[in-house]
């Protein structure tokens, strides 16, 4: 079995330990949209050990603290699908009520063009996340 995020680190990576990574997604649309993903190939966060839920969801929730305080959304989206690639990774994504799919999520057709926004520099990112997850 080939799975692209055993292979791949799926992103550039802004934070990593020995049990999960931070990458960031690139694409204008969606200004700091980031990936938490696990190392090892897991299905479902049932299928990891109560700690280990809490060790992913602490990942997550720092890069959601950190996109926070960089880019000020209106909303943070948290989504763990995996149909595609049933690797376990959260998507955090920074949403804006003025963006191209608001209040749809990400994947659904575009509703309007959509503001542009900067987004906050790679270094930056990288640099709240290790804060954050010390
Ligand atoms: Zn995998």
């Amino acid at each position: 079995m080939s799975c692209e995020l055993c292979t791949a680190d799926g992103g550039t990576v802004l934070w990593r330990d020995d049990f999960c990574r931070v990458v960031r997604v690139s694409g204008e649309a969606f200004p700091g949209f980031c990936r938490v993903i696990l190392a090892r190939h897991v299905r479902e966060m049932t299928d990891l050990a109560p700690a280990e839920r809490d060790r992913l969801m602490r990942a997550v929730f720092a890069c959601e603290e950190a996109l926070r305080g960089l880019l000020a959304p209106d909303k943070v989206n948290l989504a763990s699908l995996g149909n595609q690639v049933a690797h376990l990774h959260w998507h955090v994504i920074p949403r804006f009520e003025d963006d191209s799919r608001f209040p749809d999520p990400i994947w659904a057709p575009a509703r309007r063009a959509g503001t542009r926004r900067a987004s906050p520099g790679d270094a930056a990112l990288a640099r709240r996340l290790a804060e954050l997850l010390a």
